[in-house]
């Protein structure tokens, strides 16, 4: 851990309480977050400047609350439950942050779902333009809410630290209080902007059946300074082992949201190489040919599809070969459908074929 010594047993970096004056650390960390999101997420690094801006603003908005604040620390000697809301720092920032994760969530699910759509275009055998979309909506807020509620946690326990560390030694509060609130602004939006993508990443999971795992990893350029060097997958509805540090996450980072670089991303499961039909029965997945999207597989066709097709058979293929090879009674036995059902397809997909023919 470099920015990442932990403060007093809880996992707040040092650099975040802006101790000592100096911002070195948080340049380390904020440049390595940067460079996770840009490779990661890029679309959301345009936000970088003006999310540092309103976090500076709540910041300074508070700074009047710091003299009472600091009043009340020395008459009760240490930070009592009652002065956590005396900053004002929580209800300050909250709207700011939701505002900003709502947004980008939706953003950062469009960037890693374009990224899927590419490379599963570059995996089909035909020419065709895909193209996935999620809804982002429920389950990612649910685990957004919680991750910003624990940013928001860290900030106002770095904040009251700060001024108590004024209290019980020296240094003037509001000038500590600033460069805490400098350090802090960019590290919260970095950090802010980052749980939106984890959280879009993890949606995009749960909701695309292409994916068929979550990676944690760090981007090449960004080693993170908690965790090092990672890179595992996951089930998509399993929580990850924390590297490193104790306990589990659901979603990277969860643990240590403010001092993580580590990113979150899709494991593209097997493709419907042949099929654009069988590939357009996938959730959240359209497949345009020649400008107009592709009509799925039914259900019970993309069920007879997924377990008797030969590999890079279309879903035509397989009902040529059980029309040329068996009768029809056998073929709708084998495939577990209806004699009628597959009469049915027979008529539908296979242009020459004759059912009074005798077979
Ligand atoms: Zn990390």
């Amino acid at each position: 851990m470099t920015a990442g010594t932990a403060a007093a047993g809880l996992d707040i970096p040092a650099a975040e309480c802006g101790v000592g004056g100096s911002l070195d650390p948080v340049d380390d960390l904020v440049s390595r977050q940067r460079v996770a999101l840009a490779a990661y997420c890029p679309s959301l690094t345009k936000r970088i400047p003006s999310l540092e801006e309103s976090i500076t603003d709540a910041y300074r908005r508070r700074r009047q609350a710091v003299g009472p604040f600091i009043a009340a620390v020395r008459t009760r000697g240490d930070i009592q439950p009652a002065d956590r809301s005396e900053l004002g720092l929580r209800s300050a920032l909250r709207p700011v942050l939701e505002t900003t994760v709502r947004e980008s969530i939706r953003a950062a699910v469009d960037d890693e779902a374009s990224t899927l759509a590419a490379r599963v275009e570059a995996r089909v055998a035909y020419d065709g333009d895909v193209s996935v979309t999620v809804d982002p909506d429920g389950f990612a807020r649910q685990y957004a809410r919680r991750g910003l509620s624990s940013l928001l946690d860290r900030a106002v326990t770095a904040a009251h630290r700060t001024l108590h560390a004024t209290v019980v030694g020296t240094g003037r509060p509001r000038e500590r209080f600033s460069t805490l609130a400098t350090a802090q602004s960019r590290i919260l939006a970095t950090a802010t902007l980052l749980l939106a993508a984890r959280c879009g990443s993890q949606a995009l999971a749960a909701e695309c059946d292409l994916v068929t795992a979550k990676q944690w990893r760090t981007a090449d350029e960004a080693v993170c300074p908690v965790h090092g060097t990672v890179s595992r997958k996951r089930p998509v509805q399993r929580c990850f082992g924390e590297p490193a540090v104790g306990g589990t996450a659901y979603v990277v980072g969860e643990r240590t949201p403010l001092a993580c670089s580590c990113i979150q991303r899709v494991v593209l499961g097997p493709v419907a190489r042949t099929d654009p039909r069988a590939l357009a029965t996938s959730d959240g997945v359209t497949v345009k040919q020649g400008g107009d999207p592709v009509k799925p597989l039914s259900d019970r066709e993309w069920e007879v599809y997924r377990a008797h097709a030969r590999p890079d058979e279309t879903f035509v293929d397989l009902l040529r070969r059980f029309e040329r090879t068996r009768s029809v009674r056998g073929g709708a036995r084998e495939l577990g459908v209806a004699k009628k059902t597959l009469y049915r397809w027979f008529d539908a997909y296979l242009v020459d074929f004759d059912r009074y023919s005798g077979r």
